[in-house]
């Protein structure tokens, strides 16, 4: 072995050190600020973290120029000219917030529901949420349903858990890695590593994504698969694995409603239903004792198949028989699939016998005697090693609910949820199927003056949970949880700001955002989000939005356009809490939680917002942050809040170092000294379950003992896969005329078609998008929705990705990672370009059916070659973020949100439905169809669109750190 030099990697780089969590991406890793003289270094990970246990991306060693970036805003403003001219007066906190406090209150006033607070990817939802509840508004919600909420929404409805935040591989023991459509940035260090150990351990890596880069560089083996036609490619492994009977039938037995019965009926109210004894049970089939039996019972022995009398002489079938016939049919073949994916059917037929071999034949068994829900006793747990994760590339379609859900069809078919090997819940998951949270905001449940009787969002069970009027009009702004979008759990933030502006369904009164850069990167047809944001009343002469309260750290593209700034601190100066009530950094052996805490002070007039949202509670005398003598109960901000905050007894925002003496975990009194502990522990605490409580979390009466008095599970009971959905059949029903609660006439072909209880596949709306009347179900067309006028006059899909080295919008402020990169590419496959006489570097023009955008191409193999893609948020208006207005970012770099339509096309009566999945309302990103034609050699050198650039903001703090170039870029001391 050569003799390695030892070098000292953790040098200090100044005169004192201080640990808190990361924030250039959402991965929440630890990390240690070098600072000298009080000046921020050097940041470095934390060894002792167990997110990263050390590793620092890049993104997260250029914080240090996020937080000295030049855009950083410096004192609260009031706009003084119209909207978009960037003209502001600096006020002070006190008039901030009064004038906010003035606002809003009239709103509560009046009409709590006129204020519409949405915030983006900030890590404080359970703070926000509540916040929103004690107001009483009921339009509320993240950045969720722009995001991926067909991941958590899909996985939450079959098998109380998703991938990311809620889960993860068993890297240790997995031998078969599946890894569907994933954006680098939303598992940045933590997948990073996770391959590493696949990589050493010689597991295989398969990457089913249209686009080779990062991870799928990396991969075993790389599926260059048709945007938005995963389903199909995963319909046909399971037709295969079915064919071969090659499904773990005691696995689901065990855990899910495959046995269950529902009833064949058709035509009646009771159609597709689970058959359910006296008190509301299922039924089985018991082969045992030849008769109808409770199907959860352990002892029973289900059939699987069958078609069984029920005692009213209608007849049922067991769900897996349902399931079974759907994928055997010959639309699931391997050939159908091979014309719609792409996909070589003999690699279909490959990849489904790789998945049966390692599942059945390399089975991973732990030594480890565990208890399931029926009390019996299990000597080992056996695992079947092949794990699967999927992220946005999955969810962003039009199809992304159903096709999540068959991902996790196919891991149970294959035994491997929970298990050694497959996928494993992180603590607070698995939940309940689905969570037993209802969403507020029925008409009569948004008072004046009062708070909303719970959370904002939540898990429909059927129609009568909907937000809706009498009427079936949707009493959201967003049309959450209405029959546009029924299961909408994370709200529909892509849809606010048009809907507001065309009181549909009614006007808003304040606007009030975090952290989201909604007119520029975070909406679709970015020239129609500015229009919305500076219409005025034809009569009256006011915006038709009339105040806009943002708050961000930056001068992003938002800032421009909204009324009053109140002006956030960077992710080193403030409090944080990465909390249990919201997404912690638990991983799958063990719950755990984590804070920020300033290790630098503001050199600004700036203030965290979540302290200053408590403070504007205080001011407005909401309930829950007030004593009974109206004094604030969180005097202390944010800090006070994290200490005090009870949701319920004993249970608040963190886990460790609870009651009085801080012995306590989980759940205990507030401790006085708790932010010291976490402090002192690098700014996180990990609990660590048993052996025998950290796999198959779902039926481990050990693990279930343990996380009901926690808070993290309700009932203590098992939770059973919902592989059939008899949710998704309660709206169908209703789509077909039953039941009191019934959608319009104009929406039922909609419902029927997409909310079917087996997970199925179906073109994106994409397809067929550029036509009229492109949200016809499917079976309304014909079968597929391949428009002609999309394959003729649009023939590319055209998608983004992240780079791995920026996290949306806040990199291309960054001196550091502006090096990497300050423009994107159109990336275009190397043969496709050369038909169309294009080679590297010319200037393209991108149409899409509702505009045209001008990019630079960049020619590569690793593409499919049907797919066109680029970075996403790399392209800048001119005067944000601080950049020059000759800055790449502006000149060269573009987004392709401009071509994406915010509506489809009007149906017959002129509705017109979001671009979103019809079950979720999550936005369909990735539906978009171009055409890519050269550009005339006079058009090269610039992007276009290019928008007038925004005023230079009069107020942002200068940066301390000046930016030299000599040889390379060199960062003069602070
Ligand atoms: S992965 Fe994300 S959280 Fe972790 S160091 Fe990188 S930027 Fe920071």
């Amino acid at each position: 072995m050569r003799d390695e030099p030892s070098i000292d990697l953790s040098a200090p780089a100044g005169d004192a050190v201080k640990t808190t969590t990361c924030y250039m991406c959402a991965c929440r890793c630890g990390i240690k600020v070098h600072l000298r003289d009080g000046k921020v270094r050097y940041i470095e990970g934390n060894r002792d973290h167990p997110v990263n246990k050390g590793v620092l991306c890049g993104k997260g060693a250029a914080g240090i120029m996020q937080h000295y970036s030049p855009a950083r805003l410096r004192s609260p403003m009031r706009r003084v000219g119209p909207r978009g001219s960037g003209e502001f007066v600096e006020i002070t906190w006190e008039e901030a917030l009064g004038l906010a406090t003035e606002w809003l209150g009239q709103v509560r006033r009046t009409g709590p529901h006129r204020l519409a607070f949405f915030t983006g990817r900030d890590q404080s939802q359970a703070l926000t949420g509540w916040w929103c509840i004690q107001y009483g508004t009921s339009n509320y919600a993240a950045h969720g349903g722009f995001c991926s909420v067909n991941m958590a929404a899909a996985g939450l409805y079959t098998f109380g858990g998703s991938f990311w935040e809620f889960g993860e591989p068993d890297w240790e023991h997995a031998k078969y890695f599946m890894l569907f459509g994933v954006a680098e940035d939303h598992a940045s260090n933590p997948i990073k590593i996770g391959l590493g150990k696949l990589k050493a351990r010689g597991a295989k890596i398969v990457a089913v994504n249209p686009v080779r880069t990062g991870y799928g560089a990396i991969a075993d083996e790389w599926i260059g698969i048709k945007p938005g036609t995963d389903g199909l490619f995963v319909g046909a492994l399971i037709h295969e694995l079915l064919r071969w009977q090659k499904v773990d039938l005691d696995y689901l037995v065990r855990y899910t409603n495959a046995p269950w019965l529902v009833i064949d009926a058709p035509g009646t109210a009771d159609d597709g239903l689970f058959a359910r004894d006296a008190k509301g049970r299922p039924l089985a089939f018991d082969k045992k004792s030849g008769a109808l039996a409770d199907a959860e019972l352990a002892d029973i022995a289900p059939a699987l198949s069958g078609r069984f009398a029920l005692p009213d002489g209608r007849t049922a079938v067991p769900a897996l028989q349902l399931i079974v016939e759907r994928y055997l049919a010959p639309e699931y073949a391997p050939e159908r699939a091979q014309a719609e994916t792409g996909v070589p059917a003999s690699t279909i037929r490959r990849i489904a016998a790789e998945l049966a071999r390692v599942a059945f034949e390399e089975q991973v068994v732990l030594d480890v005697p565990w208890t399931d829900w029926a009390g019996r006793r299990h000597a080992t747990m056996v695992g079947r090693p092949v794990a699967m994760h999927a992220m946005r590339g999955i969810s962003a379609h039009s199809n992304g609910f159903q096709t999540c859900r068959m991902i996790h069809l196919l891991q149970i078919l294959l035994g491997t949820i929970d298990c050694p090997g497959g996928f494993r819940y992180k603590p607070p998951y698995p939940k309940t199927i689905p969570p037993q949270l209802k969403p507020r905001g029925k008409p009569g449940e948004v008072r004046a003056e009062e708070p909303l009787g719970g959370p904002h969002l939540g898990f429909p069970l059927g129609p009568e949970d909907l937000l809706i009027d009498a009427d079936g009009r949707p009493t959201r702004i967003d049309k959450a949880f209405s029959w546009d979008a029924p299961l909408a759990a994370h709200g529909l933030m892509h849809m606010v700001i048009a809907n507001a502006a065309n009181a549909d369904p009614y006007p808003v009164d304040v606007l009030f955002m975090y952290m989201a850069n909604m007119s520029w990167n975070s909406s679709m047809n970015v020239p129609a989000v500015l229009r919305h944001l500076t219409e005025k009343d034809a009569t009256t002469g006011a915006y038709k939005i009339p105040k806009i309260i943002y708050s961000d750290a930056y001068y992003s593209e938002m800032v421009p356009y909204a009324d009053l700034i109140l002006p956030d601190t960077t992710y080193l100066e403030r409090w944080d809490c990465i909390s249990m009530l919201d997404r912690p950094i638990s991983d799958p052996d063990g719950p755990a939680d984590s804070i920020r805490h300033p290790v630098v002070a503001p050199d600004r007039d700036v203030r965290g917002f979540q302290s200053v949202l408590i403070d504007l509670a205080a001011r407005l005398e909401l309930p829950g942050f007030v004593n009974e003598d109206g004094s604030p109960k969180y005097p202390g901000g944010y800090p006070d809040y994290i200490i005090n905050h009870e949701r319920q007894p004993g249970i608040g925002p963190l886990i460790g170092w609870r009651g009085k003496d801080g012995s306590e975990t989980g759940v205990g009194d507030p401790n006085p000294r708790q932010l010291e502990r976490y402090v002192a522990n690098g700014g996180f605490f990990v609990d660590h379950l048993k052996p025998n409580q950290r796999y198959f979390k779902h039926a481990n009466q050990d693990y279930l003992d343990y996380a009901t008095p926690m808070g993290y599970v309700t009932s203590g009971r098992r939770h059973t896969f919902q592989l059939y959905s008899e949710t998704l059949q309660k709206f169908r029903l209703a789509a077909r005329g039953h039941g009191p609660i019934l959608p319009p006439e104009s929406h039922r072909a909609r419902v029927a078609t997409y909310f079917d209880p087996v997970p199925f596949w179906y073109a994106p709306f994409g397809d067929a998008g550029v036509g009229p009347r492109a949200n016809e179900p499917p079976e309304s067309r014909g079968g597929r929705a391949t428009g002609p006028t999309a394959e003729r006059d649009f023939p590319f899909y055209a998608i983004t990705q992240r780079p791995m080295h920026m996290y949306h919008s806040w990199g291309s402020q960054n001196a550091w990672l502006r090096q990497i990169t300050n423009q994107n590419r159109l990336f275009l496959h190397r043969g496709r370009a050369t038909s169309l006489g294009i080679i590297d570097d010319d200037w393209v023009w991108i149409t899409s059916a509702i505009g045209r955008v001008k990019a630079q191409v960049k020619l590569h193999e690793g593409v499919n070659p049907d797919t066109v893609w680029t970075w996403s948020a790399i392209g800048k208006r001119g005067g944000a973020w601080g950049l020059d207005p000759a800055a790449p970012e502006v000149q060269k770099g573009f987004l392709l949100n401009h071509l994406i339509a915010e509506l489809l096309p009007e149906r017959e009566g002129g509705y017109r439905f979001s671009n979103s999945d019809p079950v979720t309302g999550q936005a369909a990103w990735y539906d978009l169809r171009v055409r890519v034609e050269k550009a005339a050699s006079d058009e090269a050198g610039e992007t276009w669109p290019r928008f007038e650039p925004l005023a230079n903001p009069l107020l942002l703090a200068p940066s301390p750190l000046v930016l030299a170039r000599a040889e390379g870029t060199k960062e003069a001391a602070p």
